[in-house]
């Protein structure tokens, strides 16, 4: 279970309501069980249940199973969705290890908001289910022209399927994958990021790839070697 703020061992602490539904009445545990507890900055603990009822639970760190472990920087930065194929690209690149993710609009985007709290809980769940200590980060949706006016000293790595681009390779740093609408970037974006002073256009094979299957294949070839 991720719980943002762990005190420290002995001291009891309350859950979120959802949270606390979720122990009591799917996981159907009691007083006296256990569980594993987590975030990023103290890695994971066994805690015990001290109180729960249907809409409430406390529970208090035990001991550390898991000491926090360092994780790669990597950004994914990705034209938005329809709501669908979001959920999955958040749940795939939590999963993947991303430490940040960037919704981005363009020209040729239909979508331009989203529900942070809904895409946060989508990768919470992610977390919890590869055994991940860290949620990355979501950010609010930035049109693109206005994310690389302001863009950091940090390498980006652009998916461009036309055949010039070199095959990505795995992540050597900090770093950020970005992957465009189903519509392809406009002539006046792609100069805006080309602008950008450490950028590389990579490929992710011959094929054109739907904007989905781009992140999720990016993200696996960029990251999976890193330790
Ligand atoms: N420009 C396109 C068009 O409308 O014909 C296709 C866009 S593609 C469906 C969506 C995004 O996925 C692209 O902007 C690119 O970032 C990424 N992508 C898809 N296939 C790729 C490939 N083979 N190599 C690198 N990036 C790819």
């Amino acid at each position: 279970l991720y719980v943002p703020d762990l005190p420290t061992p002995g001291e009891a602490f309350a859950v979120s309501d959802g949270q606390a539904h979720y122990l009591a009445n799917v996981m159907r545990l009691a007083e006296g069980d256990s569980l594993r507890v987590f975030n990023g900055m103290a890695g994971e603990w066994r805690a015990a249940v001290r109180k729960i009822s249907r809409k409430a639970a406390v529970l208090e760190a035990l001991t550390q199973t898991r000491p926090p472990a360092p994780e790669p920087d990597a950004w994914l930065c990705f034209a938005l969705l329809k709501r669908q194929k979001t959920d999955m690209v958040v749940e795939k690149a939590t999963e993947l290890g991303v430490s940040v993710i960037q919704p981005i609009i363009t020209a040729r985007t239909n979508a331009d908001h989203v529900n942070l709290g809904r895409l946060h809980a989508i990768a919470t769940e992610a977390a919890e289910q590869c055994e991940r200590l860290h949620v990355p980060e979501i950010r609010a949706p930035l049109p693109v022209m206005k994310l690389m006016a302001d863009w950091p000293a940090r390498p980006l790595f652009v998916a461009d399927e036309r055949r010039t681009a070199a095959l990505l390779g795995p992540a050597t740093g900090p770093t950020a994958l970005m992957i465009g609408p189903e519509g392809g970037f406009t002539d006046q974006e792609l100069e805006a990021i080309a602008r950008t002073p450490i950028i590389t256009r990579v490929s992710l094979g011959r094929r054109i790839l739907r904007a989905e299957t781009a992140a999720i294949a990016g993200l696996a070839l960029h990251l999976a070697a890193l330790p």
